[in-house]
């Protein structure tokens, strides 16, 4: 199951970075294994180049268990879900571009014009600001991994977390195409919000 799971995530990194929902070596991806172990990518290289031995097995603590690189400094946001989502077993954070921009200006995704948004995404809130890769941004979403499927990182990026590694990159996958369409739609008109 590990070797299946290592693959997973280095197609997901492939994805992600193929359609500039990360940019260099951005983001990070991880698949819960059990109740105390999860696989997560390295951190300082780039998703789109991973080979299977990138990706390393951790503890919750961040213990290494298996694998030669640094495992991705923001492991404590992953296991955040982890602890508090038994249903949850994966999780990708990302940076994509409009999505990105509007958590640099605080706006939440509220999904006002489009109904297949707001059924499969449901709303993303904006989690308070606090620096990558520490404690602090992995509490600033304990506010919605209850009742979301996924939040804006305030002025950073984006975060989903999902049943299985491929329904967590869709999350993302989607929720960039409603922010752009958003942004399109506002630049072009008066958008109509769904009665
Ligand atoms: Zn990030």
């Amino acid at each position: 199951m590990i070797e299946k799971y290592k693959q997973d995530i280095c197609e997901i990194g492939r994805r992600l970075y193929n359609r500039e929902l990360v940019a260099a070596n951005d983001g990070n991806i991880s698949i819960k294994v059990d109740e105390n172990k999860l696989l997560i990518t390295p951190t300082m290289m780039s998703k789109g180049y991973m080979v299977e031995d990138d990706i390393i097995l951790i503890d919750y603590y961040g213990n290494v268990l298996m694998g030669s690189k640094k495992p991705s400094s923001e492991y404590l946001l992953h296991t955040t879900v982890y602890k508090n989502r038994q249903d949850i077993n994966a999780i990708v954070h990302a940076h994509p571009v409009t999505a990105s921009a509007f958590a640099v200006c605080s706006r939440p995704v509220d999904m006002r014009y489009m109904p297949e948004a707001i059924m499969s995404l449901g709303v993303f809130p904006v989690a308070e600001y606090a620096r990558p890769g520490t404690k602090e941004l992995a509490l600033s979403i304990m506010p919605y991994i209850n009742n979301h499927n996924g939040c804006l990182l305030s002025n950073h990026g984006a975060v989903c977390w999902s049943k299985d590694v491929y329904s967590a990159y869709y999350l993302m996958e989607q929720l960039e195409f409603y922010c752009k369409t958003s942004l399109i739609a506002e630049q072009i008109g008066s958008p109509k919000i769904i009665p």
